[in-house]
């Protein structure tokens, strides 16, 4: 018999995970919901693993579908109407901020969180629960770029150019970077500069995918890119290949940072990093004399205690190359997140409000006070970065509450152990997710939320193009979207509060709308650093995106910054003398091994989701710990054999796999996966003092056969 059939539904959108944010159209008949690849600029036409399978999770049968609330009697999850679940976030918040003052409540975000919703987010913590209290896991991303970034250039945008400028550019340099496997797509814009001639050079102590395609790959030790980078400078000065009059005309304080390198001979180098001299002289000589160079870092660079210091240290090579604002050239960071870059530009930081604004510049408090009609005095101050705020909940004077949204910190935070006791000693944990991650499970309530492909926004690639995410269908009937949840949970604050201003207004303060939030976000963001004001989602639809800044809506978006001027005041960039120092944890008698942490291609981030993709798990279901065949012939462990690496803060157990493209004092596991497997049960919670980025990237540590 034949099925009547219906007629297909289709939505043009973005893939729900990485930050190249690949451009895909969702179809939906009878046979369920199919992932087609679209020609966008990005990705043109590519998906990786994850992309193809993002939809399995749509119908999957551990999505949440209603709100669940711990039973006190079992101390078990025990599905619950909404009414039931909001009011018991309301009365828990009630009782602790009357108890113990507003900034006794917390929110957590997250950098896969839409533009509107990482923007209502921070309008609901300032603005419902006036706690000073919120931040978010982009902070363990890229924020020691964005840091390097601001101070360097006065404005923070991963890639100051379009993707493709990467396949124009005579001579790549990727520092910490592992394309291949987190964003292959874009693995196709640097086969296509290798086909123009062009050189692919990569500093990773790995010899990662990415490693393996390039003419020249630099494998340092891991916490030593600075030094690379020192004297890469080094080498250019003494070659006189410095350009000078962009450095005279651009730019502000090289004389110190001439000064700073000055000490680092080549020779040096080697001997901290490994790296050969003859290397650094030929990625020195493909740098200074390329033509068109690009250098980007991701997080092998960025995710240390010294991140900041480390960007910065490449930043001023490629001002002293005269790179930024020159087509083809430049320096950027490529993000992780799928929206990394609005995720940090709309307030969901603790020190920042929407437009990239400063959250202690008067002038930004009045201009976002006004835009939400609340007295700017009556907004909170800076609070403290995500792994110092996930450390003081439940300790006397922290937060006692928590409200998380899109993010999965138990898997995430580094010193995992620590933040999970920590979660367990608050009074309320409130979790937002679709699936019930390590987080949710340990909650006193969780939220059932809508999927990418059941609701509109806009995200921000890589690049600072803003794109459209559109719905295909509605969520589930007992879920509901991140939007809806803030837009209730203020609703019902409001009312809760003798001298507040009612559910009505509330309700009117907090749309739920995805369109009408983008229209507040737009006027919020105007005129600060990522201005939004000129952007529509009519723009957006009627391009492949729209690159902010974008003050008005005649007039055009900014694909390529820095051309002419900088973003601090004077319109120069500025050099900052930066040296190297040791890791916050060096190899002794006991931890004799240096570890470090990365992604595997079949999985993503703390694998909440991709862990429960079929096709996924089958081609990365088990975690590992990489290690050289010279150290396991050591170590007595062959591959295969469980092994176990134990640091000062914890252990992590999995099979040993033996590859001889890593450093032989050197171990790598990646941070996918939860339980005995958990990568960052050792990992280090020293943070740079500069960005709060945890120091990911090396520990010390030692590795026995299990
Ligand atoms: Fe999705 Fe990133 Fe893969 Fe593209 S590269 S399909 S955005 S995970």
């Amino acid at each position: 018999a034949t099925r009547p059939g219906r007629t297909p539904r289709e939505a043009a959108t973005h893939c729900p995970y990485c930050a190249l944010q690949c451009g895909m159209t969702l179809r939906e008949d009878d046979d369920g919901v199919t992932v087609l690849p679209r020609q966008f600029p990005t990705n043109r036409g590519g998906l990786c693993q994850k992309g193809w399978t993002a939809a399995d999770l749509l119908d999957h049968p551990e999505r949440l579908t209603s709100p669940l609330l711990r039973d006190p009697a079992t101390g078990d999850l025990r599905p619950a109407s909404w009414d039931d679940a909001l009011g018991r976030i309301v009365t828990g918040i009630r009782a602790i901020q009357a108890s113990a003052g507003r900034d006794a409540v917390a929110v957590f975000g997250g950098g896969g969180l839409t533009n509107e919703k990482a923007y209502a987010l921070g309008k609901f913590a300032r603005v419902a629960l006036r706690t000073r209290h919120i931040d978010y896991n982009g902070r363990f991303c890229m924020s020691s770029a964005a840091a390097a970034g601001m101070r360097a250039f006065g404005v923070d945008r991963g890639l100051p150019f379009p993707l493709a400028d990467l396949g124009r550019a005579d001579t790549l340099l990727l520092v910490g970077a592992n394309p291949a496997e987190t964003m292959p797509p874009l693995m196709r814009w640097l086969t296509e500069q290798r086909r123009g001639g062009g050189r692919l050079i990569v500093v990773d102590p790995r010899l990662t995918a990415t490693a393996r395609q390039a003419d020249l790959h630099l494998q340092p030790l891991p916490g030593t890119d600075l030094a690379v980078a020192n004297a890469l400078l080094h080498i250019v000065l003494t070659e006189g290949w410095v350009d000078k009059a962009y450095v005279a005309d651009r730019t502000i304080g090289f004389d110190a940072v001439r000064r700073s390198v000055a000490a680092w001979w080549p020779a040096r180098a080697e001997q901290l990093s490994g790296v050969p001299v003859a290397d650094l002289e030929a990625t020195a000589r493909a740098l200074g004399t390329g033509g068109r160079v690009i250098i980007l870092t991701a997080r092998g660079a960025e995710q240390h205690a010294k991140g900041v210091d480390t960007v910065t240290a490449y930043v001023n090579l490629a001002l002293a190359l005269g790179l930024p604002g020159r087509e083809g050239s430049g320096y950027g960071c490529l993000t992780g997140q799928g929206n990394g870059q609005g995720g940090r530009e709309h307030g969901q930081k603790a020190d920042q409000l929407p437009g990239y604004r400063r959250i202690d510049d008067p002038a930004a408090r009045e201009h976002v006070a006004g835009v939400w009609g609340v007295p700017a005095d009556d907004l909170p101050g800076p609070g403290v970065p995500a792994l110092q705020l996930l450390d003081s909940l439940g300790t006397p004077g922290g937060p006692r509450a928590l409200l998380v949204f899109g993010s999965n910190p138990v898997v995430s935070a580094p010193r995992a152990s620590r933040i999970e006791g920590r979660l367990r000693d608050l009074d309320l944990l409130v979790v937002a997710d679709l699936l019930l991650s390590e987080t949710a499970a340990l909650a006193d309530v969780v939220l059932p939320t809508a999927q990418w492909a059941e609701e509109d926004g806009t995200m921000t690639n890589l690049e600072g193009r803003v794109l459209r995410r559109r719905a295909l269908r509605p969520p589930p009937p007992d879920v509901r979207t991140d939007l809806a949840i803030i837009a209730d949970l203020a609703a019902r604050l409001s009312a809760a509060e003798e001298t507040g201003t009612g559910p009505t207004a509330a309700a009117t303060r907090f749309p739920s709308d995805p369109a009408a939030v983008f229209a507040e976000l737009r006027r919020a963001s105007a005129g600060g650093t990522a201005d939004y004001a000129g952007i529509s989602w009519e723009r957006i639809d009627a391009a492949d995106g729209v690159f902010w800044p974008c003050p008005t809506e005649d007039g055009p978006d900014t694909p390529r910054l820095f051309a002419d001027r900088f973003g601090t005041p004077d319109g120069r960039a500025r050099f900052h003398p930066v040296d190297h120092r040791p890791a916050a944890e060096e190899v002794c008698d006991a931890y004799p091994l240096h570890f470090t942490t990365g992604r595997v291609l079949a999985q993503y981030q703390s694998g909440t989701q991709t862990r429960r993709v079929d096709a996924l798990r089958r081609a990365a279901g088990e975690a590992f710990v990489e290690l050289h065949p010279d150290l396991a012939a050591r170590l007595g462990i062959d591959d295969g054999d469980r092994v176990r690496v134990t640091s000062r803060r914890g252990e992590l157990h999995a099979p040993a796999r033996l590859s001889p493209g890593i450093r032989p004092d050197t171990v790598f596991a990646p941070f996918h996966w939860p339980g005995a497997a958990r990568a960052n049960s050792v990992t280090n919670d020293a943070v740079d003092p500069i960005s709060g980025m945890p120091e990911f990237k090396i520990c010390a540590v030692r590795v026995e056969k299990a």
